[in-house]
């Protein structure tokens, strides 16, 4: 399973090797495309992978309407995976709301995970 059209965490996540700041376009993604220096990108690109991409390898994977370019969300842990962060794409702040997503969040709240919302670089946390 690949990412397909959606390139949002060039968008939602910062690019240190760039000097990328969080949650604005990256200069050198062709959004819904892919990443026009692909040969070449930087290692934190290489190697992230958001929850969505990861758990389509796994038996129980996230839905294909929580897939980033659709929710609007993309979904990271943190903390060895204890916890989990929502980077909150800055043109849709209420798309975590949507019940898709709710559906999901109730999930982890029941596995005692802690949630974070990120945006505009801040992190605060979610209530149980
Ligand atoms: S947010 Fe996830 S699915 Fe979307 S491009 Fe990034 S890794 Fe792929
Ligand atoms: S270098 Fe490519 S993969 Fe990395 S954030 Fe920019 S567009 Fe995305």
């Amino acid at each position: 399973m690949s990412c397909g059209t959606c390139t949002l965490c060039c968008k939602t996540m910062k690019v240190h090797e760039l000097g990328k700041a969080a949650h604005v376009w990256c200069a050198h993604c062709k959004i819904g495309q892919g990443c026009d220096t692909y040969e070449t990108r930087p290692e934190s690109c290489r190697i992230y992978d958001c929850l969505w991409l990861q758990t389509q390898r796994l038996s129980r994977p996230m839905a294909a309407e929580l897939r980033p370019d659709k929710s609007r969300v993309v979904v990271g842990t943190a903390n060895g995976g204890e916890d989990v962060i929502l980077y909150i794409d800055p043109d849709r702040p209420e798309a975590w709301k949507r019940p898709a997503m709710q559906h999901f969040l109730r999930e982890l709240r029941q596995r005692r995970i802690r949630i974070f919302l990120s945006r505009n670089d801040d992190l605060q946390p979610l209530p149980l």
